[in-house]
């Protein structure tokens, strides 16, 4: 049931990495149960902070878990057109970009590749839809689009060339209430997970050189990832109706460089504006839109501070309700 409910959030706990263990770092993160998560709030003690959340996977789940739970229920959304976005938040080095997109070196068979992560494993479902329904080609329609945020400057990681300057702008649809375009975007046609694979590594190596370029850091700036499917039914007597849904992935900046308004602004952040929601940067996308949350935390004790910022800030958000409406065309 689309209707009116509350964002879902989830958490997802990566495992001590190799820093971490070196620095002689332990786990202060347990998930006592599917839904919670407990933060050992100091060392030595016995004081936790447990948090309750829509489903939370623990530093052994697997992509393929994540994709089931998170996007799964939002693809059929989709394909009755809705627009849906799933967010990636947490401190820079949790997963981020790893839940998003997976591990770059994917393998030819790199839908089934256990690292793969939501983007590939969204488009691959999306195929299948629409291999099974016997849709014609032309007839569903799979678009992607892939910009980046940064310093409220929209940069497109698909356009031809690195034409930085390229301004673009936002416009309000108007065949949308709440929702808006960002004009001049490189929209492209994808049929074959091949594609999609140049794709995404076209986007890295472009936010990569970006990032250069302006002399920024990747934590910096926010990255969507847009799939838009479009699905024409003829009727009998040859009327054509169009459902178009649109799925936005977002990988945000890290939550220790960003404000709680969604600006890439630490003074906002030091200002204390935790009550502001991070979501604005909604706006960008869609006002109306059913919203998902991955909160991505460390498991180390060197982090526990920014772990349980991003919880917290995980938790509030879960008290913020949408409201889905189907695109009219
Ligand atoms: P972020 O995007 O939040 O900055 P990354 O996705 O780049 O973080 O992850 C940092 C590192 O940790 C990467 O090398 C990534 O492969 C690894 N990593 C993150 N999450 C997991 C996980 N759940 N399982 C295994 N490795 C992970």
């Amino acid at each position: 049931n689309a209707a009116g409910q509350n964002i879902q959030v989830y958490v997802r706990v990566r495992p001590l990495n190799g820093d971490e263990r070196n620095a002689r770092s332990s786990s202060v993160v347990s998930c006592p149960g599917a839904r919670e998560v407990s933060v050992q709030e100091k060392p030595f003690s016995h004081l936790t902070k447990t948090f309750n959340f829509d489903k939370v996977f623990a530093e052994d789940s697997r992509q393929t878990d994540v994709s089931k739970v998170v996007v799964h229920p939002l693809i059929k959304q989709v394909l009755r057109g809705y627009n849906c976005t799933v967010f990636a938040y947490g401190q820079t080095g949790t997963g981020k970009t790893y839940t998003m997109e997976g591990l770059k070196d994917f393998e030819g068979s790199w839908a089934d590749d256990p690292d793969a992560g939501i983007i590939p494993r969204s488009l691959v479902e999306i195929f299948e839809a629409r291999d099974k329904g016997g849709f014609d080609k032309d007839c569903f329609q799979i678009k992607v689009s892939f910009l980046e945020l940064y310093n409220e400057e929209i940069f497109d990681l698909l356009c031809k060339g690195m034409d930085l300057d390229r301004k673009y702008k936002i416009f309000e649809d108007s065949a949308k209430k709440g929702s808006v375009i960002v004009h001049g975007l490189e929209e492209r046609v994808v049929q074959t997970k091949e594609q999609v694979l140049r794709i995404l590594e076209e986007g890295s190596l472009k936010r990569t050189t970006a990032a250069t370029k302006m002399n920024a850091s990747s934590s910096r700036s926010h990255t969507i990832f847009t799939i838009t499917v479009t699905i024409t039914e003829k009727s009998i007597v040859g009327q054509e109706k169009f459902i178009e849904g649109k799925l936005n992935l977002v990988d945000l900046a890290g939550s220790e460089n960003i404000g709680r308004s969604g600006a890439v602004d630490k003074r906002a952040r030091e200002a204390g504006k935790i009550n502001e929601s991070l979501l604005t940067l909604g706006r960008v996308i869609n006002s109306r839109t059913k919203t998902s949350i991955i909160a991505t935390i460390s498991p180390a004790s060197i982090n526990v501070e920014e772990t349980l910022s991003t919880l917290d800030y995980a938790h509030r958000a879960k008290n913020i309700t949408n409201r889905p409406e189907v695109n009219q065309k």
